[in-house]
């Protein structure tokens, strides 16, 4: 899956999105856009998570932890 920033993936979809929309990464990350390592989007928000706000939070700390386990991960085994 392609990994953009937030500014590329508008200018990509030309579309105005929220800090809702959309759950970033926890590291930054190569961005396929502008090559600059930022917080990239890792997934859009589903529609039915703005209205269940709780579970868009539970959902993005356990994105949060696993992004955290796969980056003590990577840096222990180097
Ligand atoms: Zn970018």
């Amino acid at each position: 899956m392609a990994e953009f920033c937030v500014q590329c993936y508008n200018r990509i979809n030309q579309e105005k999105t929220y800090p809702s929309d959309y759950i970033l990464s926890f590291c930054p990350e190569l961005c396929e856009g502008c090559g600059k390592y930022k917080r990239v989007i890792i997934s859009r928000t589903p529609y039915w998570d703005n209205r269940f706000l709780f579970f868009n939070i539970i959902y993005e700390i356990f994105l949060l932890i696993r992004e955290l386990f796969v980056y003590f991960y990577n840096r222990k085994n180097k």
